[in-house]
């Protein structure tokens, strides 16, 4: 789509209001409106400035000018306004007319840039299985005396559907049991079959989307693979239209990895794959699960450096609580066809050479998509240029149940790290992947540091209600 298209669109839209969007650190879409009648070819040259120092882990007021620039092929009615606005995505350049080095998109794009530098392949594609709760209402409050979200209280009862104001309705979901029941037990059918048309309206591809296991009012909407950055776009699309169609019900949505305590969590699944002008290059008929030597070595690169790109695939303190035993959230750092307790699945049922992909488990939505997918990439690639060989390093393939492997044939399992502070330490230490081809600079690497570790001081430093079920009487 051009800069022409895009203002055809407005026009024959009536559109009122181009609402630009970028997406900092924090991977939560930021906007600024302009009125449909100021937009002209100009736009699309200039860009529109924006105040870069209010955005956390940006610049700083001394040098806070910023410029968006729009990406037309981005462009969306939005769904939700009673204006009739259009969304588009925007890269972020600096007043100088470079691009921003902290920008997430920017540095999605430049990964896609070095893979075609390598010479390995032209395109790799993403699929993120993106799982998220709807809830009735938000009754938790933390504090003294408060009851925490833990799956059998009264407040995660209440917000899970399990109880019903005027009587009980019966056909509750037992915790963990949300697996594809149908109604009336699922009562989110319609909820995500709306969600689903919006997203086709705003140009995303669906494959399906289903219920999920955890209590009641967990959901999943899969939408169809594509390049990384469109992925990443599409992505910021698709929570944009969860939130809002929960809001418009009067429920919410939430992202949260681990919102339930003792129920499963909401995980981002991803799916990888690369291809060289069309040709799949992870397909070898015969081989393990039918991969490719390159993808059993971009296998091994994300394997090896999971520590370090964990940091931005589960880069929040909550996310740690959700890579937990027991709750088909992986653990520890393996291959395997078809098993889910591993961080890395190849899924054999869709091992076809163009289906051929390998699946990693790890990540949730409060990833970025653009620096998640990016580092994902990254790491792949160092395992492919430097033949990291999973099968050599002690990453398996497991395929039994990694849960229910003895401690003997476990030991040499290594694991996730267990915290937001361990992801950081083991990024700190193992960055230099990262860096191939300017992609993450040093200086990026450094600041997210520093922005990530005072999200994980200011939570260690609040007072946990569990502290007062064990301190409270001592
Ligand atoms: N909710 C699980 C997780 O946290 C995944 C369930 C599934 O296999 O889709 O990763
Ligand atoms: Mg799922
Ligand atoms: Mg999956």
């Amino acid at each position: 789509m051009s800069a022409q298209n895009v203002l055809n669109l407005i026009k024959e839209k009536n559109i009122e209001w181009v609402d630009f969007r970028f997406v900092g650190l924090s991977g939560k879409a930021q906007h600024i409106s302009l009125p449909a009648v100021e937009i002209d070819e100009d736009t699309f040259v200039n860009g529109v400035a924006f105040d870069g120092s209010s955005i956390p882990g940006f610049r700083g007021i001394e040098n806070s000018d910023m410029v968006m620039m729009p990406v037309t092929e981005t462009a969306y009615v939005d769904p939700f306004t009673a204006h009739p606005t259009l969304i588009i995505m925007c890269d972020i350049f600096t007043a100088e007319g470079e691009r921003y080095d902290r920008d997430p998109r920017g540095i999605a794009t430049k990964a896609e840039e070095y893979l075609q530098s390598t010479g390995i392949g032209t395109d790799a594609y993403f699929g993120p299985e993106s799982e998220f709760f709807i809830f009735d209402d938000v009754r938790f409050e933390t504090g003294m005396n408060k009851s925490y979200f833990e799956v059998d209280s009264e407040e995660a009862a209440w917000n899970t559907g399990r109880k019903e104001e005027g009587g009980n309705l019966g056909f509750k979901v037992p915790v963990k049991g949300g697996y594809v029941p149908v109604q009336p037990v699922d009562t989110q059918q319609d909820i995500r079959s709306e969600m689903c048309r919006l997203m086709m309206e705003a140009g995303i591809r669906i494959d399906r989307h289903h219920h999920e296991v955890a209590t009641a009012g967990q959901g999943e909407i899969n939408f169809r693979f594509d390049t990384l950055t469109k992925t990443a776009d599409n992505l910021m699309k698709y929570k944009y239209i969860v939130h809002n169609t929960a809001r418009q019900h009067g429920k919410v949505a939430t992202f949260m990895p681990k919102p339930l305590f003792g129920d499963n969590g909401s995980g981002m699944h991803v799916h990888m794959s690369i291809f060289n002008a069309g040709s799949p290059l992870f397909y070898e008929k015969g081989a393990y699960a039918n991969m490719s030597e390159l993808a059993i070595y971009y296998i091994g690169g994300i394997l090896h450096h999971a520590p370090a790109i964990i940091a931005f695939t589960n880069p929040s303190t909550n996310s740690y609580k959700r890579l937990v035993p027991g709750y088909e959230a992986p653990v520890n750092l393996v291959f395997s066809k078809g098993n889910r307790s591993a961080a890395v699945r190849i899924p054999i049922a869709a091992v076809t050479p163009k289906g051929a992909r390998i699946e990693f488990r790890t990540p949730d939505s409060t990833a970025n998509p653009y620096l998640a997918f990016a580092a994902m990439l990254m790491a792949g690639l160092d395992g492919i240029k430097n033949k990291i060989d999973p099968r050599k390093l002690g990453y398996g393939p497991v395929d039994k149940n990694v849960y229910d492997l003895s401690e003997e044939e476990k030991k040499d399992i290594r694991s996730v790290p267990g915290s937001l502070d361990e992801a950081l330490d083991a990024l700190e230490a193992d960055y230099e992947f990262l860096t191939a081809g300017d992609v993450f600079t040093k200086e990026f690497i450094e600041n997210y540091v520093e922005y990530k570790r005072a999200e994980a001081k200011a939570v260690s430093i609040r007072i946990h209600p569990h502290e007062y079920a064990l301190y409270f009487d001592c």
